[in-house]
């Protein structure tokens, strides 16, 4: 059974909330709310650090209520807004993100902070109701048990916003749940998909951040660029669908045209297209059920020669094979793997280690830590904590 209710939002105006408006899915949401001024009040918008931009997004929406990371940076904003925009509701971190994701004049939120952080105000969005549209993957993987028992105890609605998920949702349309048989999550590969593996350990952040086909955060690029970010899309997967593990397979498709596809009980498969552009599931997790016309780049069938696909390699990609793994061994797994793989991530962006200590230091956490099974938000708190300080902690040589 799917969980996402294909029965949705209206066309008329909403209060629009975005958690990490500073983003890139933050920054291209108000790239849609310009196309569609009329179709939104922007009331909320979130950063963590760059509030400089936030203020340059606040004078320009005008909205009632932001929140940032820290207190410091609340006074900074404050001076940089001195003047007109100066009534904003400033709030504060997990405090200010939830309440920015529960007021009362927020229809949809759009979630798209980076990471665990996300967990908690999108609980509380749905406990409160509203229309979340989910792009933070980290959110599911963590706490999918929780998201699910939040939507089947409240209102509240969730749109997947990740391209591939985005694409299934949007293949299901009008077909009865019981009738797919199983997904294909299409991936591009990364940088490195043709790279020799035994050249792994040189990888450099630079190489690493220049993904082929999409712009994105720094966090999801290596993501990309390991395949754990395909690993965490087939646990949103599990989550957003209702999927077993067997019935997700994960396709390498480097020209990322084909956004995923579905298979159907008497054989059938349906896929989703397009140009590689995050505008587009975004504006659809806002418009739907409606297609609003928009002046996105459409594909160039004459310019499009050849479709590939390929199986991926568990050997030379293992975060792959280590998130099927925390999927299967479920409970605290995938939060452990999870905040395994942010702190890695974040080491290797600040050259502490290297690109193939990424996945060793995220078998060596899910190896040492145990697996608490049904966990609440507490215990997965204390999970994530753990596996925190285990990478942080953990000796891996320095790179070259
Ligand atoms: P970015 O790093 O570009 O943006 C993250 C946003 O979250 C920023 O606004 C940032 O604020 C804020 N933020 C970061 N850390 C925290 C924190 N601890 N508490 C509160 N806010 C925080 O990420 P992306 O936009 O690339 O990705 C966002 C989410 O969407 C991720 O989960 C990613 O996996 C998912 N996603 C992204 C896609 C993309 O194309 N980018 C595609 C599909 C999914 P500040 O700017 O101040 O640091
Ligand atoms: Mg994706």
């Amino acid at each position: 059974m799917q969980r996402l209710s294909q029965n949705g939002a209206a066309d008329a105006t909403r209060g629009l909330a975005i958690l990490g408006a500073t983003g890139s899915v933050g920054t291209q949401t108000l790239d849609v709310v310009r196309l569609f001024p009329d179709r939104f009040d922007v009331q909320a918008l979130t950063c963590d650090s760059n509030v400089e931009l936030l203020a340059d997004q606040v004078r320009e929406f005008r909205p009632a209520c932001v929140a940032v990371g820290a207190p410091e940076r609340a006074e900074v904003l404050k001076r940089e807004l001195s003047g007109a925009a100066s009534e904003v509701d400033i709030r504060v971190g997990t405090e200010g993100l939830c309440a920015v994701a529960s007021r009362s004049d927020v229809d949809v939120v759009m979630g798209a902070v980076v990471g665990f952080a996300g967990l908690r105000p999108v609980l509380e969005a749905l406990r409160a109701d509203k229309q979340v549209a989910l792009a933070n993957k980290e959110t599911l993987v963590v706490g999918g048990a929780l998201v699910t028992q939040a939507l089947e105890e409240g209102g509240g609605q969730l749109l997947p916003v990740d391209s591939e998920h985005s694409a299934i949702f949007q293949c299901m349309a009008g077909e009865a749940e019981r009738s797919v048989e199983d997904v294909v999550l299409t991936a591009s590969g990364g940088p490195f998909w043709d790279r020799p593996a035994e050249t792994f350990p040189d990888v450099t952040v630079k190489e690493a951040l220049d993904h082929p086909n999409w712009s994105m955060g720094p966090k999801i690029t290596i993501d990309s660029a390991t395949m754990m970010n395909k690993g965490l899309e087939v646990i949103e997967a599990k989550w957003l669908f209702d999927l077993n593990v067997d019935q997700i397979e994960v396709l390498v498709h480097p020209q990322s045209i084909v956004h995923s596809m579905v298979s159907f009980a008497d054989g059938a498969v349906k896929a989703q297209l397009g140009v590689p552009d995050m505008k587009v599931p975004i504006q659809y997790a806002l418009s739907f059920p409606a297609r609003w016309p928009a002046p996105h780049e459409r594909l160039d069938w004459g310019a499009l020669s050849r479709l590939d696909f390929e199986r991926p390699d568990p050997q030379k990609f293992p975060c792959l094979r280590l998130a099927y793994e925390a999927l299967q061994a479920g409970g605290t797994a995938p939060a452990v793997l999870n905040a395994a793989n942010e702190v890695a991530v974040e080491r290797f962006l600040n050259e502490e280690i290297g690109f193939t200590d990424i996945p060793r230091a995220v078998e060596t956490a899910l190896e040492r830590l145990p697996v608490h099974s049904d966990p609440g938000l507490e215990v997965l708190v204390d999970a994530d904590r753990e596996a925190r300080h285990l990478v942080k902690e953990l000796a891996l040589p320095t790179p070259n």
